[in-house]
C-alpha cells in the first residue's frame, strides 16, 4: 500500500472523511486533496442554522482541526481544481496544468447550486447559498434585521434560510413552486406543518409562485415580481431552488452519470480505478436495488468512510439508512428511510399542534420512512425509526400511534404472523 497513490477531488465532508478513514485503516501511501474552495474542508449544515444566527464560529465549521493535514502527512491543496481525467492513463490534470498520477481516484465534488435564468439575478444583493463566504455575508447583511428578505425556493435550505432571517428581525417572503412548501419531500401534512410553524414567525409564502424577475435600482436589487405581477420589495434575495451534482469531470472522462455519477453500493464507479461519493454520487442502496443520491450530511461522512474502504480493497457497502436533520426556530427535525418507497399520508404519533411527534411513512404497512419532531431525545426515536424500517415488517397504524406502546418495544409487540 505504501507505494500507491491515492487521489482525493473534492475538500467537502466526503473528501475528508475518506482521507480520516485511509490514514485510520492503515494506509500508507500517498494521499492527495483537491479542494477549489480556499479553506480546508469544513461542514455545511451550520451555515444556514448556528453559524448564520451568530451561535457559533468559524472554529465548529473544520471537518478535522486543520492541523490533522500536515500531522498526518495529507497533501491537502486548497485552490486547487482538477481539470481533466485521464483514465486510461491514471492521470488528473489540474487547472495550473500539473499532472498528478493516481493508483485509485475518489470523486467528492459534491454539487453546486442549481441557477435559474432569472433577469436581474447578477444585481448586487442577490446570490445563491452554499458556501461559508455565502453565509457570512448573509448574515452581515442581516445583523441588525429591519431587511426585505426574499427567498426564491422553499425546500429545506431557502426554509432555514427564511427561518434565520426572520430571527434577525426581517420581513421574509418565500416563493415555491409547490402548494405547499416542503410537500415533495414529507408530504402536505407536514409540510403545512412547517408553512404553520413559519407563518407564526411573521414569514409570507407566495406559493405555488416563481420569480419572472429581479428588479433593481442603480446596480442594487430592490424587489422581486412573481410570475403573477406581484412586485415583492426586496433588499436581499437569495435563489435556493436546489442543487445540482458537479459531474463534469467524470462526464468529460467518459464515468457513467446520470443525476450524479452511477456507483455500485462499494461507491465503485464503471471506470477501473475510480470511485465516488457524497451528493455527486448516485449509488446502488442495497435496502431499494435502486440508485439513490443523496445531498444530505451522513450520506458525505458515510460514503467518505466507505469509499476509503472500498479503495484499500475491504469488504465495504453504503447501506446506511438515509438520515438528515434540520432546525428552525424552536423546532427540531430528524428523518430517516426513504421517501421514494412510502405511499399515502403518515401515521402520527404525538400532536402537530404541540410541535412534538412522529410521522411514520409505510409501504404495504412497512416502515419505509420516519420523522421525529421535538421527540425526547431519551426516547431514542431515530434508533426506533431505523429498527421499524430493517424489520421490513408490517406494523398497524394503531400500534405506532398508541402512545401507551414504548418507541423500543414496538417491534417485539407486533403479533407473531407479523
Ligand atoms: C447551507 C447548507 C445547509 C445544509 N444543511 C444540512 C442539514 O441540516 N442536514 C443535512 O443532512 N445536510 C445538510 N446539508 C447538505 C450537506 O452539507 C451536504 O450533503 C454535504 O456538504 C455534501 O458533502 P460533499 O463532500 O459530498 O460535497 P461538498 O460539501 O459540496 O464538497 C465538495 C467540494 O468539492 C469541491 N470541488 C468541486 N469540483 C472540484 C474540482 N474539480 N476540483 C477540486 N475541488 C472540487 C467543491 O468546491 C466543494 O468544496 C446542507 C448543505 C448546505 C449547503
Amino acid at each position: 500500500m505504501a507505494n500507491e497513490d491515492i487521489v482525493i477531488v473534492g475538500g467537502g465532508l466526503a473528501g475528508a472523511t475518506a482521507a480520516k478513514t485511509l490514514r485510520a485503516e492503515g494506509f500508507s501511501g500517498r494521499i492527495v486533496v483537491l479542494a477549489a474552495e480556499a479553506h480546508p474542508p469544513y461542514l455545511r449544515p451550520p451555515l444556514s442554522k448556528d453559524y448564520l444566527l451568530g451561535k457559533s464560529g468559524e472554529d465548529a465549521l473544520p471537518v478535522v482541526p486543520d492541523d490533522w493535514y500536515s500531522t498526518n502527512d495529507v497533501d491537502l491543496r486548497l485552490g486547487a481544481r482538477a481539470a481533466e481525467l485521464d483514465t486510461a492513463a491514471r492521470v488528473l490534470v489540474l487547472d495550473d496544468g500539473s499532472r498528478l498520477e493516481y493508483t485509485s481516484l475518489l470523486l467528492a465534488t459534491g454539487a453546486r447550486p442549481r441557477s435559474i435564468p432569472l433577469p436581474g439575478a447578477g444585481l448586487a444583493g442577490v446570490s445563491t447559498f452554499r458556501t461559508v463566504e455565502d453565509s457570512r455575508r448573509l448574515r452581515d447583511a442581516l445583523a441588525g434585521g429591519g431587511r426585505n428578505v426574499v427567498m426564491v425556493g422553499s425546500g429545506w435550505i431557502g426554509m432555514e434560510l427564511a427561518a434565520a432571517a426572520s430571527s434577525y428581525g426581517s420581513t421574509v417572503t418565500l416563493l415555491g413552486l409547490e402548494d405547499v412548501p416542503l410537500a415533495a419531500a414529507v408530504g402536505p401534512e407536514v409540510g403545512g406543518f412547517f408553512r404553520s410553524l413559519h407563518e407564526a414567525h411573521g414569514v409570507r409564502f407566495r406559493l405555488p409562485a416563481s420569480a419572472a424577475e429581479i428588479t433593481g435600482a442603480s446596480g442594487q436589487v430592490t424587489g422581486v415580481r412573481t410570475d403573477s405581477g406581484e412586485i415583492l420589495p426586496a433588499d436581499l434575495v437569495v435563489i435556493a431552488v436546489g442543487v445540482v451534482p458537479e459531474t463534469g469531470l467524470a462526464e468529460a472522462a467518459g464515468i457513467g452519470v446520470r443525476n450524479g455519477i452511477l456507483t455500485d453500493a462499494a461507491l465503485r464507479t464503471g471506470t477501473a480505478g475510480i470511485f465516488a461519493a457524497g451528493d455527486v454520487a448516485n449509488a446502488l442502496h442495497p435496502f431499494t436495488g435502486e440508485r439513490h443520491r443523496s445531498e444530505h450530511w451522513s450520506n458525505a461522512l458515510n460514503g467518505g468512510k466507505v469509499a476509503a474502504r472500498a479503495m484499500l480493497g475491504v469488504d465495504a457497502v453504503l447501506d446506511t439508512i438515509p438520515y438528515f436533520y434540520t432546525d428552525q426556530y424552536e423546532v427540531s427535525m430528524e428523518y430517516s428511510g426513504f421517501p421514494s418507497l412510502a405511499s399515502g399520508s403518515p401515521v402520527i404519533r404525538g400532536s402537530l399542534e404541540d410541535k412534538s411527534f412522529m410521522a411514520f411513512w409505510q409501504s404495504e404497512g412497512r416502515v419505509v420512512a420516519g420523522m421525529n419532531v421535538n421527540w425526547p431525545r431519551a426516547a431514542k426515536p431515530q434508533k426506533a425509526i431505523k429498527a421499524l424500517i430493517n424489520a421490513r415488517t408490517a406494523v398497524s397504524p394503531e400500534l405506532l400511534t398508541d402512545p401507551s406502546a414504548p418507541l423500543d418495544q414496538l417491534l417485539d409487540q407486533l403479533p407473531p404472523e407479523a
